[in-house]
């Protein structure tokens, strides 16, 4: 499996710390609002990196913060005279919500910045103690100079940087020892919430946290660190020079960040008009099309949303899903054994099939060329008659076919079932036990209770009922 490391500018092969296992940190989103479709690419397709490493056999420890202290959070706090805390839960409940609607599996853990203040003083405090910051005022400030990889990741040179910021000097700033400097620690402003320290009362800068939740649930070494495009510089940068001040080890192996989702092909601004929550697209659409709208582009392309790819995501998804239900609801209608004239040979063609899509999928993660593929066996399952392809064949395509739908976040659509439907296939069960089929009997029983049907056997016959 091949993956495009940010720090290498190549794709490199894909070999974890740990055999069988992978560490990954992915940074989240500060929650002052509803999040935006922006927000949601990293998301969903973080969470397919995740499901396709585990698809492989990875076990895959998955850690995403949340933001939850920040200028922006406080702005809002004090708009609404209320706490920062009531903002911040307000909004992580939301983007959970959000994320459900999305498919996007909730992480291993979810760290909350604020709840992770005493790890962070204790790296300020550790990387005063080695000379990679100082304090003045209050304030503490990382000193860029002393890290000699400083601008590795992000392909900047220090000096050029320093003169660029030199001229951008704001009030304040001339306590620096360098312009390229940044704030671990800054002391607190009136009516701002606060933590002691022993630089003062006062709260970390932002880049600090990551490092800090990151080296607190994986370790001091990772192996895929991910976010936005924008997040290289400084937020990655300065979260390196942070950790391998402290471990003096590689922090992450391997850097990935995904391009920005564009609108009408404008980058996506409140002021130009151009902006969408997550919240409204659920208005109009189902998340999945979402989800699988993100997934139709390379994660290193700019994607631009538009109504038009939209309408195409949502038909290409039903599409798949019409096909995955079609392949759950005609299996009964297969015979033991194909017919002796039957020429199709399902399981080569599957085979195939499949190892186009980890091919595209080990190359730095090709949801597009994946979703091709799927594409393709879609069409090959909707060839095949029931009548003429034995129950095992049938159950293999059906198996792959959710199993690579999954790696995409895609499962079959859960169909009401009408109550006429439910006592045909209470029926069909009483038939099949009196014949000692108890395989399909035990089947239709699983199926009713994945449609939150509840059986219950009585003396007067079955009952049944909706949970
Ligand atoms: P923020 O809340 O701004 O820290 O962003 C949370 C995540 O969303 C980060 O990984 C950002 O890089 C990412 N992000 C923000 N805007 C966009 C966008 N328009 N397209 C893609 N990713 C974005
Ligand atoms: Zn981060």
């Amino acid at each position: 499996m091949k993956i495009f490391n940010t720090l290498s500018r190549t794709k490199e092969e894909f070999v974890p710390l740990e055999a069988g296992k992978v560490r990954m940190y992915v940074c989240g989103p500060t929650v002052y609002n509803l999040i935006h479709i922006g927000n949601a690419r990293p998301m969903i397709f973080f969470d397919t990196v995740r499901r396709y490493l585990e698809y492989k056999g990875y076990e895959v420890n998955y850690v995403s913060n949340f933001t939850d202290v920040d200028d922006k959070i406080i702005k809002r706090a004090m708009e609404e005279a209320v706490d920062a805390s009531v903002i911040s839960e307000r909004y992580i409940e939301e983007c959970k919500k959000d994320m459900a609607g999305m498919d996007v599996r909730p992480a291993t853990t979810h760290p909350k910045a604020t709840e992770e203040i005493d790890g962070m003083i204790d790296m300020i405090r550790t990387l005063i103690e080695k000379g990679y910051a100082y304090e003045v005022n209050g304030t503490v400030y990382y000193r860029v100079r002393r890290f000699r990889t400083y601008g590795r990741l992000s392909g900047k040179n220090l000096d050029d940087l320093i003169s660029g910021n030199r001229t951008l000097l704001v009030t304040g700033e001339e306590e620096k020892e360098n312009p390229g400097d940044f704030v671990l620690w800054k002391p607190k402003k009136e009516g701002e919430p606060y933590w002691e320290s022993p630089w003062g009362q006062g709260r970390p800068g932002w880049h600090i946290e990551c490092s800090v939740m990151s080296k607190k649930y994986l370790g001091e070494q990772i192996d895929i660190h991910g976010g936005g495009e924008d997040l290289i510089f400084p937020h990655h940068e300065n979260e390196i020079a942070q950790s391998e001040a402290v471990s003096g080890k590689t922090f992450a192996r391997y850097w990935m960040h995904n391009a920005f989702l564009n609108i009408d092909n404008r980058k996506m601004s409140k002021s130009l008009g151009n902006f969408f929550t997550v919240r409204e697209i659920a208005a109009k659409y189902d998340l999945k099309v979402l989800r699988f709208f993100m997934l139709s582009a390379h994660y290193r392309s700019p994607l631009n949303f538009s109504a038009e790819l939209m309408e195409a995501a949502k038909n290409g998804l039903e599409r798949i899903e019409t096909a995955l239900l079609r392949l759950s609801e005609e299996a009964g209608k297969c015979p033991e054994q194909a017919p002796a004239d039957a020429a199709e040979k399902p399981l080569e063609m599957l085979q195939q099939l499949k190892t186009r899509f980890e091919e595209a999928m080990d190359d730095d993660f090709n949801t597009a060329d994946a979703i091709s593929v799927l594409f393709e066996l879609v069409k090959f399952a909707n060839t095949l008659e029931p009548s003429r392809v034995s129950r095992a064949d049938w159950d293999a395509v059906r198996e792959t076919a959710l199993l690579l739908s999954d790696v995409l976040g895609i499962r079959e659509p859960v169909k009401e079932l009408l109550d006429a439907d439910i006592e045909a296939l209470i029926e069909e069960r009483q038939a099949a036990r009196k014949a000692k089929n108890y395989g399909r009997a035990d089947e239709i029983r699983k199926l009713l209770s994945e449609k939150g049907i509840l059986l219950e056997d009585t003396r007067d016959g079955v009952k049944w009922k909706r949970a």
